[in-house]
C-alpha cells in the first residue's frame, strides 16, 4: 500500500507520515524546497528523486516563484544514493519509475543487465540533474553538514550555492571501484587539478575550500545559513524572470560551449563500464569490499 504526496503527488511509502519532499512558497518570490528523509541523512531513493522532480517542475510552473532554493532537514544535506535500494531491488525501483509514468527516451530501464541498469541511471540521476540544471528560474542550495556523492548531484546543478561553516563535500566513489558519481561537473565546479585530489583521495573539501576555489558563492555560520539564504533569493527575485532566465541560460551556454555536457557524458559512460567491471568480478555493481573496510564508514559523525 502507498500514500501520495499531496502536492507533488509522488509515492512515499505506507509506513511514513511525511513526505520526502517538502515545498513551502514564501514571500517574496521564493520557494523552498527540502529533502525530508533526515532518518536516513537524505539518502536518495527513487521516490525521494522523483518527488524532487515534481517539486522543481512545481516550482518551474508556478508564475508566482522567481527564485528556488533547495535545503534539506536533519543533520545533514544528503548521503547520495540510497545503496540498500542499489543494492538490488529492482523490481521495487522499476515499479516506482513505472509509477510515476517514465516514459522518455530511457524507458528500457526494465530490461535485464546493463541496459536497464544505464536507463535508470540516466533518468533518475544524469537526467534529472541536468533537468534541474536547467530549469529557466536562478536555483539556490543551501548546504549544511555532509553532501556526498549524489549530495552533490543536487548541489552543482544548483545556480548558486550557500553552505554553512561546517559543511563538507565528498565523492568517495572510486574507494567503490567506479570513477566517479554519475553527474560528472568536477572539473567544472573545481578545476582539473582539485577534481582529480577530490576523487584520487577520496577525502571531503570543506565549505571554506570550496569557497576559495570557486564552487560556493558564500560561506555563513549555520545559524545564519538559512536567513542569509533567503535574503539573496529575495534580492534575485525583485529583477524581472525574464532577464533571469536569459542570463542564466547566457552563463549555462557559454560553460557548456567548454565541453562541459561532452565530458560528463563520457564520465557517464565510463561509469557504467565500472558498474559492470564490478558486476563481473563481484556480482555487484560497486566494489564490495568498501562495504566491509573501514573507509565505508562515510557518515560517522565527529559532533553529533
Ligand atoms: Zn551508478
Amino acid at each position: 500500500m502507498t500514500t501520495r504526496d499531496p502536492l507533488t503527488g509522488s509515492l512515499s511509502p505506507s509506513e511514513r507520515a511525511e513526505p520526502l519532499v517538502l515545498h513551502e512558497l514564501l514571500d517574496g518570490g521564493v520557494v523552498r524546497i527540502i529533502l525530508n528523509r533526515p532518518e536516513t541523512r537524505n539518502a536518495q531513493n527513487t521516490d525521494l528523486l522523483y518527488a524532487l522532480n515534481d517539486a522543481f517542475d512545481h516550482a518551474a510552473r508556478d508564475d508566482a516563484v522567481k527564485v528556488i532554493v533547495l535545503a534539506a532537514s536533519g543533520p545533514h544535506f544528503s548521503s547520495g544514493h540510497d545503496m540498500r535500494e542499489r543494492g538490488g531491488d529492482v523490481e521495487r525501483v522499476n515499479a516506482a519509475m513505472l509509477e510515476h509514468r517514465t516514459v522518455g527516451t530511457w524507458a528500457s530501464f526494465r530490461q535485464p543487465g546493463a541496459d536497464g541498469y544505464m536507463s535508470r541511471e540516466m533518468e533518475i540521476y544524469f537526467g534529472f540533474c541536468e533537468r534541474w540544471r536547467n530549469l529557466p528560474k536562478p536555483t539556490i542550495a543551501q548546504v549544511h553538514g555532509k553532501a556526498i556523492i549524489g549530495g552533490l548531484m543536487l548541489i552543482w546543478p544548483c545556480d548558486l550555492i550557500v553552505a554553512s561553516e561546517d559543511a563538507t563535500f565528498l565523492d568517495n566513489a572510486v574507494q567503490m571501484g567506479i570513477g566517479s558519481g554519475e553527474f560528472f561537473q568536477h572539473v567544472f565546479e573545481l578545476g582539473p587539478r582539485k577534481a582529480k585530489e577530490l576523487l584520487f583521495t577520496a577525502e571531503p573539501i570543506t565549505a571554506a575550500e570550496g569557497y576559495r576555489l570557486g564552487m560556493i558563492n558564500h560561506v555563513v555560520s549555520r545559524a545564519e545559513l538559512e536567513s542569509f539564504t533567503l535574503a539573496l533569493a529575495r534580492k534575485i527575485a525583485r529583477y524581472p524572470a525574464f532577464a533571469l532566465k536569459l542570463a542564466k541560460e547566457s552563463v549555462n551556454a557559454s560553460v557548456d560551449a567548454q565541453g562541459r555536457l561532452q565530458g560528463m557524458r563520457t564520465a557517464f559512460a565510463l561509469h557504467q563500464l565500472a558498474h559492470w567491471h564490478n558486476h563481473a568480478l563481484y556480482g555487484r555493481i560497486v566494489d564490495p569490499s568498501y562495504l566491509t573496510n573501514t573507509f565505508g564508514d562515510k557518515m560517522k559523525d565527529e559532533n553529533p
